[in-house]
């Protein structure tokens, strides 16, 4: 089987769109001058502060990258480090002069089984093999000049499937679906321990009550931690279970046209989809993000050009007023926020709270003023402030976390 048959679609048609991007094409026209003047120092900086395991060091993880590359039909060498960190954590770092680089963190060799750590080697090489790092996202979403709310929501659903994609050829590796999922739950929880005993349908029961709860509008669902981690396991776990009961992995599976509306099912939890519904859960959110952005943008007392950018690109065919007026948009928040509230679970909020992070960052990053005036929101939409926090120092990588 071809590895690239196994790629989620949603990835290749995302990629090709912000491919032809003209923001994403500058930014790579930019990287590709600098690459042009010679290599970059990314071995040498790797060289100067991670450990390069030989395979006299480390025969075992070298053997298995030997099986992954060839299943995966990878075709150039890759040379594997490990760094010292207490997080779980792994990285495909983009080749230079011709080789790559797979990176582990010290805690996920020491932590993780030998076919945990074969889906984690399979799920980099990935990134490799399904050009991922030929999108920029980190350059485009941290640059000097921030993405228009339209692209930075392009992307951060691209870096998702493109997540899905990795994870499957990680899965393809390892052939073990259990493997996989203890990998991901590890990821997730942090726990190696004997303390917790691993449960697959237990995990996958998480997705069911976020799909219940987001049925349910006004459900005074309890927040779960596991909603914050990006990219969120159990949705991994559930559509690489999908993935492994599918076609590709097994005769008589599911067809590939199910797996891939399935698995933009699951995503769809994740998808700020209120912009365009004309449901009225939807057009109450609408309304709040109307005046959350413009009081976001005011809260250090004048609305910047970058800021009547962002609204303009939200809300286009209003066009910004000078005449807006911001006490009774202050005035009226609460009551904005409890028709929010009454009709949307926590995960839609949650969505809200994260477009709102957009404005303000208007500026490259958000000042004291309009974190404050964030966290006085998300509390008016009882969405827990640490969110905010995580939303805010969000780095984006590819890399498993
Ligand atoms: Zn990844």
């Amino acid at each position: 089987m071809n590895a690239d048959l196994l790629r989620s679609k949603q990835d290749v048609r995302l990629s090709e769109m912000l491919l032809k991007d003209p923001t994403v094409s500058a930014v790579n026209d930019f990287i590709a001058r600098k690459e042009g003047q010679g290599p970059q120092g990314t071995r040498r900086r790797l060289l100067a502060t991670s450990v390069r395991l030989s395979k006299a060091m480390a025969p075992g993880l070298h053997k298995m990258a030997e099986e992954c590359i060839e299943r995966l039909d990878v075709s150039i060498p890759v040379e594997l480090y490990a760094y010292s960190s207490p997080q779980f954590n792994a990285a495909c770092v983009k080749p230079e002069e011709g080789r790559l680089f797979i990176m582990f963190s010290s805690a996920l060799l020491d932590g993780f089984a030998e076919d945990e750590l074969r889906f984690v080697m399979g799920h980099e090489l990935g990134h490799h093999v399904y050009g991922h790092h030929d999108i920029p996202i980190g350059y485009v979403l941290k640059g000097q000049k921030p993405a228009s709310p339209d692209l930075a929501l392009s992307l951060t659903s691209w870096s998702r499937y493109a997540e899905i994609s990795a994870d499957r050829a990680g899965a393809y590796c390892t052939q073990s679906l259990d493997a996989v999922a203890r990998s991901l739950f590890k990821l997730a929880s942090g726990v190696t321990s004997s303390v917790v005993q691993f449960h697959l349908a237990d995990f996958l029961s998480q997705v069911d009550e976020m799909q219940l709860e987001d049925q349910a509008p006004g459900a005074g669902a309890p927040v779960q931690d596991w909603f914050m981690t990006h990219p969120f396991s159990p949705l991994r776990v559930k559509a690489l279970q999908m993935f492994h009961n599918s076609s590709l992995m097994k005769d008589g599976g599911i067809s590939e046209t199910d797996l891939e509306l399935g698995v933009e099912g699951l995503m769809a939890l994740m998808e700020p989809s209120y912009l365009e519904s004309k449901a009225d859960a939807a057009i109450a959110m609408r309304h709040f993000l109307f005046a959350g952005t413009l009081l976001i943008a005011n809260a250090n007392g004048d609305i910047s050009e970058q800021e009547i950018k962002v609204f303009e690109d939200f809300f286009g065919k209003y066009k910004y007023k000078e005449s807006f007026n911001m006490e009774r948009l202050a005035e009226d928040l609460p009551k904005r926020a409890a028709a929010v509230v009454e009709q949307n679970s926590i995960p839609k909020r949650m969505q809200l709270v994260r477009d709102l992070c957009t404005m303000a960052r208007a500026e490259g990053h958000a000042k004291p003023a309009e974190v404050s005036k964030l966290k006085d929101i998300a509390e008016l939409l009882e969405v827990p402030e640490f969110f905010v926090d995580q939303l805010l120092a969000e780095e984006v990588d590819i890399a498993l976390s």
